[in-house]
């Protein structure tokens, strides 16, 4: 077994200031970004399961501009809402 780095979610960050729009998260992790007609990322899912982590994880090491983060969560599931 491997123990998936932290038991908690992780959620995703996104700079649309760096986002051009190249599509190479879409590629990687189709479930999770998209790319849309203006051509800035959409996170469909802010919050993907772990089954989501490593095309995740390999959106976030191709993305050309580094406009993508993986921010790790504790495990915390109903969050106060208050997000920014
Ligand atoms: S790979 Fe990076 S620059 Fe391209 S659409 Fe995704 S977030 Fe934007």
């Amino acid at each position: 077994m491997n123990g998936a780095g932290g038991g908690g979610g992780f959620r995703i960050e996104v700079d649309r200031d760096l986002c051009q729009g190249h599509g190479v998260c879409e590629s990687e992790a189709p479930g999770v970004f998209e790319v849309g007609p203006e051509r800035t990322v959409v996170v469909l899912a802010g919050r993907p399961g772990a089954s989501e982590r490593r095309a995740v994880e390999l959106a976030v090491k191709y993305c050309p501009t580094h406009a993508l983060r993986i921010v790790d969560e504790p495990v915390a599931d109903t969050g106060g809402g208050g997000e920014p």
